[in-house]
């Protein structure tokens, strides 16, 4: 199977975790069958799109790892559209309509009040009306005619779906001041990126009817659809209310782990078990539209802090080289005592000072002192130091572990003293079993 995905957001504000899971679910699916993950721009809304969002959408993706295999913009593809437009027309299939935003929302109303369905009515077909308007001067804006039959197709996610265009208003593919709407170009571009699947939220299903008619009147190869269900809070309350807090520049701000991110995007919703992965790749090859099921899938943002600790314990140093101090031995010593990656901060103190140390037991830490063997030390010293200690002193257990770790770190808990000692070091321990801060 030759696979060739898009992932195609609106430069009209920044990514958030909805739009992310679009990305991460096409991605994925390329991946696990070495297909193509192509990102468009959806610029054709002139007015609400914005160069700073469309970077923001780049960086956003490269923090997430989701490289790309191509990239583009609708407003570079504008000649395509006014093509397939006329394509579309020559079928018979586009027609202008003259009603005002104002009389079609009267129309609506109409509608409702009788309990029917907000359908247009294609009075711009009727020959007397289309005169009286044209006479008017008013400026058409441009329909496709749909064929007021079922669509039928095979869907990835939700399996047989069957729509009755009947049901739908004919879209507005134009608009009276010549601005093509999303839903043309998106054909159009489909098309002529090649691309086999198309993966997005189940807020598109309609359209998808409307747009696999319109594959149909272009003569093209109609995709294959997946449509998963929408992300929705803890409560399954709609995210939408508290998108601004959910972007994922805020989760890059607040030191939340890309690969966490990734990791849950990836899993709610499905019959996996959200667990952290140590790559992108684990989850490409972990990658089922079976797995998703058609419940909302839940965002909670606790469950995604928790996941972002547990990738943190079981990260490779490799996964962190270079955005940690100390080298791989100071990273094997804390990861497991880390939440967020910004935490190792404090943890590095603990190695370099200054630690103020809490002397609960002055005589045990003053025997401590002294029997501190020479350097070089390494992971056998403490097990070996705290023996001597242990036999000297006659403290066991809490009595001589905790004072030792209070005088050390100055802390209740933390890393593990066998692994953190070498690290701090015979000068330090020295000072700091003699109350000194160091
Ligand atoms: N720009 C559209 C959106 O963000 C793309 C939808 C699609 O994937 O076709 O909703």
């Amino acid at each position: 199977m030759s696979v060739t995905v898009r992932f195609a957001p609106s430069p009209t504000g920044l990514l958030h975790v909805g739009n992310a899971r679009t990305a991460l679910l096409n991605w994925l699916f390329a991946k696990k069958h070495g297909g193509r993950f192509l990102l468009r721009i959806d610029d054709t809304d002139a007015a609400r799109s914005t160069k700073e969002f469309e970077q923001a959408i780049y960086r956003d993706l490269e923090w997430l790892g989701l490289t790309h295999d191509g990239t583009d913009r609708q407003i570079n593809r504008m000649a395509k559209y006014s093509v397939a437009f006329y394509q579309l027309q020559a079928a018979g299939r586009i027609y202008p309509c003259f009603e005002t935003e104002g009389e079609l929302e009267r129309q609506r109303s109409l509608l409702a009040a009788r309990k029917l369905p907000p359908v247009y009515n294609r009075a711009s077909l009727e020959p007397a009306n289309k005169a009286k308007w044209e006479g008017e001067g008013r400026k058409p804006h441009w329909r496709f005619k749909l064929s007021r039959s079922k669509v039928r197709w095979t869907d990835l996610v939700r399996g047989p779906v069957e729509i009755d265009t009947a049901t739908m208003s004919d879209p507005v593919l134009v608009r009276e001041d010549g601005a093509f709407l999303y839903t043309l170009p998106s054909v159009a571009d489909d098309i002529d990126m090649a691309i086999s699947h198309v993966v997005r939220g189940e807020d598109h299903v309609t359209n998808t009817a409307a747009q696999i008619e319109i594959f149909q009147a272009l003569g093209a190869p109609i995709p294959k659809f997946a449509h998963f269900p929408l992300l929705v809070g803890a409560g399954g309350e709609a995210l939408s209310k508290r998108l601004g807090s959910l972007s994922l520049q805020d989760l890059r701000e607040e030191g939340t782990e890309p690969l966490a991110v990734a990791s849950y995007l990836a899993k709610i919703g499905t019959s996996d078990p959200v667990e952290p992965r140590q790559t992108l790749g684990e989850l490409a090859a972990e990658f089922d539209f079976a797995k998703i099921g058609r419940a909302p899938a839940h965002f909670v943002p606790e469950e995604l802090s928790t996941l972002n600790a547990r990738t943190l314990h079981v990260m490779p140093y490799s996964a962190v080289a270079g955005r940690v101090p100390h080298g791989e031995v100071f990273w094997e010593a804390v990861k497991s005592n880390l939440n967020k990656l910004g935490d190792i901060t404090d943890m590095a103190r603990l190695v370099t000072g200054p630690v103020t140390p809490v002397i609960e037991d002055a005589a045990l830490a003053a025997a401590a002192a002294e029997l501190l063997p020479p350097e070089p030390w390494d992971q056998e010293t403490w097990g070996g130091w705290t023996k001597a200690v242990a036999a000297q002193t006659g403290a066991r257990g809490k009595g001589l572990f905790h004072p030792l770790r209070l005088a050390l770190t100055g802390l209740e808990h933390g890393p593990e003293l066998k692994k953190l000692l070498p690290l701090i070091g015979r000068d330090r321990s020295l000072a700091r079993l003699k109350g000194q801060t160091a």
